[in-house]
């Protein structure tokens, strides 16, 4: 998606560890226009497949994924972080680790919210490792939901998550594919 791609050239920074700073229009400031234009292609990408609800996890996949809802018109449930939780029955929960935090949430998504004939869509704001897709994942076996997909707004190509999930049978749709974060640049997959 070239608007995305001219925002993170413009705004986007590299941290050590390969971290993309993008605080700036997607997970601090948050560009509405962006995020609308987000939400209308992956509603585009995912059309017909008989989606009935939007996840996410809080809190940076929740711009993209409420755009994603509006234009879809469709709910967007965004699965819960808690450092620890005693476990509660009325909640399916995962444990996703983060390797850009270093720690380990448990994830939540209450069972008032899931319906056994539900279709999910996940959305997220990156895809590194997969940790976090793979915790919705988790969620969504637990509760026996079918998965129609992911879409992520920023794909490390350079990081196993996408390719682990497409070799599961799990259909990824990134709107930026990053190559390389090496030397402080930002270098994206050639098509
Ligand atoms: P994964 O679970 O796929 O390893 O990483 C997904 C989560 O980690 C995302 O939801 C995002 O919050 C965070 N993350 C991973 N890589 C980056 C990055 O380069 N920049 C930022 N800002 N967040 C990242």
């Amino acid at each position: 998606m070239k608007e995305l791609e001219e925002k993170i050239k413009e705004y986007g920074t590299v941290l050590p560890g390969n971290v993309l700073k993008v605080d700036a229009f997607l997970n601090h400031q948050v560009d509405p226009q962006l995020m609308l234009h987000i939400g209308q292609e992956f509603a585009k990408l995912f059309a017909n497949e008989g989606i009935t609800k939007i996840w996410t996890v809080e809190s940076s996949g929740i711009a993209p994924a409420v755009m994603t809802g509006l234009e879809m018109n469709l709910p967007v449930i965004f699965a819960r972080k808690h450092k620890s939780l005693t476990l509660n029955q009325n909640m399916y929960t995962a444990d996703v680790y983060s390797y850009t935090k270093k720690t380990t949430n448990r994830i939540s998504i209450s069972k008032k919210y899931v319906d056994a004939n539900d279709k999910i869509l996940m959305i997220d704001d990156f895809l590194a490792n997969g940790q976090a897709v793979e915790g919705l994942l988790e969620i969504a076996d637990q509760a026996g939901v079918q998965v129609a997909g992911a879409g992520i707004v920023i794909e490390k190509s350079f990081q196993p998550g996408a390719g682990e999930l497409k070799e599961r049978g799990i259909r990824v749709e990134s709107l930026a594919r990053i190559q390389s974060l090496s030397d402080n640049k930002v270098e994206f997959v050639k098509d």
